[in-house]
């Protein structure tokens, strides 16, 4: 999934087989791409930007269904070869090409902000445990906000998807529908960083800690199944209409609804 771990990780791999190297043949969607050298790629939440030596970057989201190959040496997307908005050829190192590529644009290095200057701080960054209290503060400041959504909402803290904000949840004891401002959102923001860096070193984007096929996630894909931990059914609710209204699973008795009873 592409949340800011696997983006991170993506960047990691381009980086590390394609840095460095020079374009020396490359077809853009919209075209407006001068060529050059691929000097770094990096990972903005779940934003990656690729920035060139001619001052150009290319800036694309994976959403849930992009994705960026390389190619062998010499390769062209072919007529059956559909929905490549872009390809990059780094002669003997391959030919970088977008997959379905939902978002994909040219922006002058020095204009990033125009694609990630929205973004809260990354919660996958450096400087996170810095940052994390201003984060914690966004994510409260809409008081009566649901908590899953608050966490998605990448203005307020970057890097988090469905995924991690599901079983942080979990692992946290929180219901996710429960008001932003009623949550210690500091705590589990200092949790999901933790569960995420793991992922990261892992390579990993089990949150159990277990590797095995069908055991990797404590609440999520898995509804009406046992909870691993109580064997209560998990509870689940399907994405609304809003931005950050995401599909849902938690565990009623591990997280339950803190509302008085009326
Ligand atoms: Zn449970």
């Amino acid at each position: 999934m592409a949340e800011g771990d696997s983006i991170r990780r993506l960047a990691a791999r381009l980086n590390a087989s394609l840095g460095g190297r020079d374009v020396v043949a490359a077809q853009f969607w919209r075209g407006g791409f001068e060529g050059g050298r691929l000097l770094t790629v990096a990972a903005a939440g779940k934003h990656l930007l690729m920035r060139f030596s001619g001052g150009q970057t290319v800036h694309s989201h994976l959403r849930m269904q992009g994705s960026w190959r390389i190619h062998r040496p010499g390769w062209r997307p072919g007529p059956a070869t559909d929905r490549i908005r872009a390809w990059f050829d780094f002669g003997p190192a391959g030919v970088l090409a977008a997959h379905a590529m939902p978002v994909l644009q040219l922006l002058p290095t020095a204009r990033e902000d125009l694609a990630v200057g929205h973004l809260g701080p990354d919660i996958l960054a450096e400087q996170w445990p810095r940052q994390r209290p201003a984060a914690a503060t966004a994510v409260a400041a809409d008081p009566g906000r649901r908590i899953r959504e608050a966490l998605l909402d990448q203005r307020n803290v970057c890097g988090i998807g469905n995924l991690w904000a599901v079983e942080g949840l979990f692992v946290a004891g929180v219901w996710p529908h429960t008001p932003a401002g009623a949550v210690d959102a500091d705590r589990v923001l200092e949790l999901i960083g933790r569960m995420m860096r793991l992922g990261l070193r892992n390579g990993s984007q089990s949150t159990t800690g277990d590797l095995r096929r069908g055991r990797t996630h404590w609440v999520y894909g898995r509804y009406r199944r046992p909870c691993r931990r109580c064997a209560t059914p998990v509870a689940f609710v399907p994405a609304g209409p809003g931005p950050y209204d995401r599909e849902t699973w938690w565990c009623p008795f591990c997280q339950p609804d803190p509302s008085p009873p009326v």
